[in-house]
């Protein structure tokens, strides 16, 4: 029988054996100690598989890597410090200097400066396209020195759901991956492995913690990439890597390991953004209830954007689970349980009115933060992505009105009651 997903958020990645503790320990030591320098020795070449510098890895650190990877259906996972470093490591592990990547335009913020600016420093260059570009747009975006097409499940705070099929379909035709942020829907309400995806990202920040407590990255790989046969566009991970004596990823450690085992040799290893282990605790704790509060995040993500879609002061709702939403089609394909929730809106008073409504709130609070138990709200131009021109804004899918609410785990009707005073002082 195949196990259900609430099964592995619960008992996922650890699997106790005979007298072992029963919640995973937090291997709170930066190194590991060896009986000789030859065994030791065996590590760093990675002829054996250990730990011995918590910059690297860490068994902690690993359990819960593992059970996200389960929970993704993927072959290999790990954990980085934050959503951004995960990202950042997606990308790079397989695009460098001189090398292009295309985007989806409808992206956190975060992850928008990461390519638009911060890997453009670093020579690679990206092409941004609209999540619902037509197939020519998106073929004419691709170069020869393409190494990955990157898009989100359901864009953070745009909202958009990626057609992950038609995305992976167009990456897979000019030998290249897909890599899918799927931190907004979580494996709990959409599985982008299945519908094609290759490499799978997330900000564990957000509903996989799920309480506000700490920051982390995941990155899970399918698996499923044949890097060995496009081994001309990924010399990465198919020539030797004089830093480790000459291995070669895709060979040593085949399709389902390379990827990130190369991720944590040289990124980890160069970088270090390692999440500590007790953040990693911290997240197992959210992932062990993540399929129990996702259905309620959902019931009043949807509820608050029925209610706001029948208000006279609301000029616009996004929420991919209300019908006749631009992307309500994609969502009936791949979020069929729901999506997240989030809901994205904005004010027939424009920006003084939505400026109003934020400081009239009382239940949901004001925060950078997303994807929470407790229901906050963020007015993304005045905040995340406040260093954005108009344009850059309207290319993400932001208008200067436009309010993000996350819809905690809180009762329905305080949450509506909350929102429904705030917009009488408008
Ligand atoms: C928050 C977020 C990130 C960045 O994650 P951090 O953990 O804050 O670094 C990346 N992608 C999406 C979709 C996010 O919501």
């Amino acid at each position: 029988m195949t196990e259900q997903i609430g099964t592995t958020c619960v008992q996922g990645g650890y699997r106790p054996g005979d007298a072992e503790p029963r919640q995973i320990p937090i291997y709170q030591s930066t190194t590991w100690k060896y009986d000789t320098s030859e065994h030791m020795g065996k590590l760093f070449d990675l002829e054996e598989a250990g730990y011995f510098y918590t910059r690297l890895q860490n068994p902690t650190n690993d359990y819960v890597a593992a059970k996200i990877a389960e929970l993704e259906g993927g072959a290999a996972g790990m954990l980085t410090s934050s959503g951004q470093a995960a990202n950042f490591f997606a990308v790079f592990n397989i695009a460098g200097c001189g090398d292009h990547v295309v985007a989806s335009s409808a992206i956190y913020g975060g992850t928008y400066n990461l390519l638009a600016h911060t890997m453009r420093r670093m020579g690679v260059e990206c092409t941004f396209v609209a999540p619902d570009c037509t197939d020519e747009e998106l073929e004419a975006a691709f170069r020869p020195n393409t190494k990955c097409v990157f898009g989100e499940t359901i864009a953070n705070p745009a909202l958009a759901v990626l057609d992950i099929e038609r995305f992976a379909k167009a990456a897979h035709d000019h030998g290249v991956p897909l890599i899918v942020d799927n931190t907004f829907p979580t494996p709990v309400n959409c599985r982008p492995i299945e519908w094609g995806a290759d490499i799978v990202t997330h900000s564990t920040t957000k509903y996989m913690d799920g309480h506000g407590a700490a920051v982390g990255g995941a990155i899970v790989d399918s698996g499923n990439f044949d890097w060995m046969a496009h081994a001309d566009k990924f010399p990465g991970l198919t020539t030797p890597d004089e830093t480790y004596h000459g291995v070669v990823y895709a060979e040593k450690f085949g399709q389902a390991g390379s990827f990130i085992t190369k991720a944590t040799a040289q990124l980890m290893r160069d970088f270090g953004c390692i999440q500590s282990p007790q953040n990693a605790f911290i997240l197992n704790l959210g992932l062990e209830s993540l399929h129990v509060r996702m259905p309620q995040h959902c019931k009043n993500g949807q509820a608050m954007a029925e209610f706001l879609s029948q208000h006279p002061k609301i000029s616009f709702v996004k929420f991919p689970g209300l019908p006749g939403d631009k992307y309500h089609e994609l969502a009936k394909k791949y979020l069929p349980n729901g999506g997240c929730g989030v809901v994205s809106f904005g004010f027939v008073g424009g920006r003084a009115a939505a400026e109003t409504f934020m400081k009239s709130l009382k239940l949901a609070q004001i925060a950078t933060h997303v994807a929470d138990a407790r229901t906050c709200v963020l007015h993304p131009a005045n905040a995340t992505h406040r260093q954005m021109n108009d344009e850059e804004l309207a290319a993400c899918g932001i208008s200067p009105d436009m309010v993000r609410l996350s819809c905690g785990i809180e009762s329905t009707e305080d949450l509506i009651a909350d929102v429904a005073q705030a917009l009488e002082q408008i």
